[in-house]
């Protein structure tokens, strides 16, 4: 098992992901995540809409040879909506994805 990482932001922010996933519902979502890490912990400061994605039924996707070069950029948020619009539920299945 690798090492553990401890992705932080606030709920304004977490509040923010869940509310353009709503919006977006029943299409999925892709955000970049804005932030900084030190040691083990990654601090997600902003949310970034990446250019040229798309947001599908089933999909969602960036182009990644279309994104500037940016060590800012920390991780991306993507949903799989079930149409629950419990946070709760919603953070149980959603991924955070990390760069290191
Ligand atoms: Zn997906």
């Amino acid at each position: 098992m690798g090492k553990t990482v401890t992705v932080s932001m606030s709920m304004e922010l977490l509040e923010a992901i869940f509310e353009g996933a709503r919006r977006l519902y029943p299409r999925e979502t892709i955000l970049l995540l804005r932030g900084r890490k030190h040691k083990e912990t990654i601090l997600v400061k902003e949310l970034v809409v990446p250019p040229l994605a798309t947001y599908g039924a089933g999909f969602a996707n960036i182009p990644l040879h279309m994104l500037p070069i940016d060590f800012s950029i920390t991780g991306t948020v993507h949903s799989h909506p079930s149409g629950n619009w419990s946070l709760q539920k919603w953070i149980s299945t959603t991924s955070l994805g990390a760069y290191s």
